[in-house]
């Protein structure tokens, strides 16, 4: 029987305060609107960015809201003027999107679309500036335009990719965050020329995908930092061949990399969140050509400090979100690379939780403890 049109009845995982476990609830999810579609989340894995918004510490407290923004999962109907998904298509939602009309969407450059780009504090769809979610009539905030801790969820068109209907969704859902954000990264910004050094601040899931894109890209030296030792026994199978703990030493991180490369690496990539990281990854790479790429989300209140010598020295700084992949150019094909083993996943997935133990999935990232928790919806 069809439920286009109607309003479901879901469960989803509803955070109502910051920092308090989410609380599975009976949620009403209405049928899309124009440019909407709705979607069947059949996995969703937690990344960092849900738990900054879920304790909303460095963060803008947005509460009731349903997280989540790393997904698979299968379009169930879709709103006015949608001709590119129909109901079937195998999807993942993506927390930046894509119009493919704006000077952004058509520069080959950037990936910062004037209508979809990551807004982490709106809370309702653009097309009225509602929720589709509520319990009772009592709307519930949605989360970067995706909210996958949900059964149903309504997301823009221009915020979901279709992608090969073979692609097992319980991998390949990390695609629609972290692993390409870290992956892409590398390999579309930071660019690291074979041969090249590369540091990588920061070693939970975005940052082993960013090393990953070192790997492939024949880098020479990967220097991974961390200030978590266990982070140190997984990521040698991520191709990290050196380590550094900032806690082993007195003086500041930046001056022992440049120390043990003789000048500084090739290239950086910080994937921590901490403006203290950040500004080492950039202190740290070579003068005259090095390059740093900022990955993590800092909190609302920090400041990036350097001196401007470091820059008229050529020190190159840049940051990106979703590793400047456009989500519906760009993703399908970064699953076919998964298809054709040229990339790697299974590795990042070191635990799977079903949908009514999704705290354990926040405890685990809090304890500093795995990579990617994958979260089954269907049990
Ligand atoms: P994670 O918690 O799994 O990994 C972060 C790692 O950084 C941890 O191992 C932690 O010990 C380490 N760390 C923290 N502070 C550090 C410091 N000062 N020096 C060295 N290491 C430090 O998180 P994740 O899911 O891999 O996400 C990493 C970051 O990327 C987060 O800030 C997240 O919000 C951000 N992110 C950004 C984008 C984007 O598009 N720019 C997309 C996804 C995630
Ligand atoms: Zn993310």
């Amino acid at each position: 029987m069809s439920t286009a049109g109607q309003v479901i009845r879901c469960k989803a995982a509803v955070a109502w305060e910051s920092g308090k476990p989410l609380s599975i609830e009976e949620v009403e999810v209405a049928p899309p609107q124009k440019d909407e579609v709705r979607i069947k989340i059949l996995f969703t894995s937690l990344c960092h960015t849900d738990v900054y918004f879920w304790d909303a510490k460095g963060q803008n407290p947005l509460f009731p809201r349903i997280l989540g923004h790393e997904a698979g999962g299968i379009v169930e109907s879709v709103g006015e003027g949608v001709t590119d998904l129909k109901l079937g298509d195998h999807v993942l939602p993506i927390f930046t999107g894509e119009c493919k009309e704006c000077p952004h969407c058509l520069s080959e450059e950037s990936n910062m679309c004037d209508l979809l780009r990551i807004n982490t504090d709106r809370v309702g769809m653009i097309n009225d500036g509602k929720s589709r979610f509520s319990i009772n009539g009592k709307p519930i905030y949605h989360f970067l335009g995706t909210s996958t801790f949900s059964e149903y969820t309504v997301v823009h068109v221009g915020q979901v990719a279709k992608i090969n209907p073979h692609a097992p969704l319980d991998k390949v859902c990390v695609l629609s965050c972290g692993m390409s954000t870290g992956f892409g990264a590398t390999v579309n910004v930071a660019k690291p020329k074979k041969g090249q050094s590369v540091a990588i601040f920061g070693l939970g899931a975005v940052g082993l995908a960013a090393a990953e894109g070192a790997r492939v890209s024949g880098a020479s030296r990967i220097i991974g930092i961390d200030l978590n030792p266990s982070r140190f026994e997984q990521a040698n199978k991520f191709g990290v061949t050196d380590f550094v703990n900032p806690k082993d030493y007195n003086k500041p991180v930046q001056e022992v990399i440049v120390e043990m490369t003789g000048g500084g690496v090739d290239r950086s990539v910080e994937c921590t969140g901490s403006i203290q990281a950040m500004i080492s990854a950039f202190e740290c790479v070579h003068d005259g050509w090095g390059v740093a790429v900022l990955v993590g989300v800092p909190n609302k209140d920090d400041a990036f400090k350097t001196h401007p010598v470091n820059l008229l020295n050529e020190k190159t700084l840049k940051g990106t979100f979703f590793g400047n992949y456009k989500p519906r150019s760009d993703i399908p094909a970064v699953v076919e690379k998964y298809m054709n083993k040229e990339l790697e996943l299974d590795k990042f997935i070191t635990h799977t939780v079903p949908f009514s133990e999704i705290n354990k999935a926040f405890e685990l990232m809090l304890a500093g403890e795995g990579l990617r928790c994958v979260i089954r919806m269907d049990t």
